[in-house]
């Protein structure tokens, strides 16, 4: 991180609602703003994998799509042939019902490329990643955030959209010198649920029809898909298995090799006609922050930091998922509102 860079705006978190405000800032205050993510590349939950010749997504697998905004985004995303109509439903644990008739989308190739084409006009040297942010600092003119090699930035404007937990170990230490407490009671109230996603492949002649993927209301599994089938991997058996909330508590913790034992055995429990033989070797991908049990209902949190008496005094906003609804449409939602709030500003800030 370069150690002298000021901007207006620094967003911390290239998920899909760090990106949707950066493009929109990149309207409004072209290089005035910086994108920073501690991932190797944008996309944050919107995640896919390469293991050997296969392709998993192993974060969120798909979205819906219920506002006018995001039905804007969906139709561009369709007509540059960056998502498809997955499904319209999905299969209970008992292979039934596939249908409830509400399309649900994904990205071709896999979801990690809904959000790069979102920043793929966004200028480079703007987006930062590799940077994990760890504190901010009020000084006065702006608020300071350090990296973990102690390289800063300075901003008068600074959105946090990762999960809640890690945006307050970023700014507590500023929130509670300004006196915020009341900020981070409310902040500290909001609590996620874990999810561990495995993925393999598997020998595909002793596996169920997997065409439509598997949504499991309770028991052991969440979720099942095959990303063969999908289309973001080359051949089916590639599966991604996201193991109940419980399941996932329980087993965090643990090693590889326990977390393998237990989903197989959950395989076998949920589908046990069938023989989920593993072709090659299982990876674990542990998601301590999945989706949030309580949502805020603001789209965002914003929160002057610095004296009273000043006319223009740095703001923090939290915004992300945990904001504008727990999915990836209540992400871009949040971004949006902050983008619009920042915007405001716009005219302020080019002063
Ligand atoms: C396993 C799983 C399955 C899911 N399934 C679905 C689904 O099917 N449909 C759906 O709609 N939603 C699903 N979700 C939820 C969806 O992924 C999220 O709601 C959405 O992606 C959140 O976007 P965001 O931009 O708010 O946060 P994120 O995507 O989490 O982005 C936050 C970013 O902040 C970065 N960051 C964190 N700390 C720091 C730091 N200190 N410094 C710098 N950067 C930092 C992270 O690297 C990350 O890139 C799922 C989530 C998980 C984990």
């Amino acid at each position: 991180m370069s150690e002298s860079m000021t901007v207006d705006v620094l967003i911390i978190g290239a998920g899909i609602c760090g990106v949707t405000i950066a493009s929109g800032l990149e309207q409004v205050i072209p290089g005035q703003w910086v994108l920073m993510d501690k991932g190797r590349s944008v996309g944050g939950r919107l995640a896919t994998r390469r293991i050997g010749m296969q392709t998993f997504d192993h974060g969120a697998q798909f979205f819906t799509v219920r506002s006018h905004q995001f039905t804007g985004l969906l139709r561009e995303l369709l007509s540059a042939n960056v998502v498809k109509e997955w499904c319209r439903g999905f299969q209970s644990a008992d292979l039934s019902g596939p249908s409830d008739g509400y399309p649900r989308y994904a990205a071709i190739g896999g979801m990690n490329k809904l959000v790069k084409f979102m920043a793929r006009d966004l200028p480079e040297q703007q987006v930062i990643c590799g940077r994990r942010v760890v504190r901010l600092e009020d000084i006065g003119s702006a608020l300071r955030a350090f990296d973990q090699d102690g390289g800063f930035i300075d901003a008068r404007y600074v959105v946090l959209t990762a999960p809640v937990p890690q945006s307050l170990d970023i700014a507590r230490d500023v929130l509670l010198t300004a006196s915020c407490d009341d900020v981070v009671a409310s902040l500290s109230s909001v609590h996620y649920e874990p999810c561990l996603a495995v993925l393999g492949t598997f020998e595909t002649e002793y596996l169920p029809n997997f065409n439509t993927p598997v949504q499991c209301a309770s028991g052991p599994l969440a979720f099942v898909s095959d990303n063969g089938l999908k289309g973001v991997s080359s051949s089916a058996g590639a599966l991604t298995i996201h193991l109940s909330h419980d399941l996932s508590r329980t087993y965090f913790g643990q090693s590889d090799a326990d977390v393998f034992t237990a989903t197989l055995k959950a395989l076998d429990e949920v589908f046990p006609v069938y023989k989920f033989r593993p072709v090659g070797d299982l990876a674990v991908q542990r998601w301590r922050y999945a989706t949030p049990k309580t949502v805020f209902n603001s789209a965002f949190l914003e929160v002057p930091i610095g004296k009273k008496s000043e006319s223009r005094p740095s703001r923090l906003f939290f915004a992300g998922e945990a904001f504008g609804g727990p999915k990836i449409e209540g992400a871009f939602l949040s971004g949006l509102a902050v983008r619009d709030r920042i915007s405001e500003f716009g005219l302020a800030l080019e002063e």
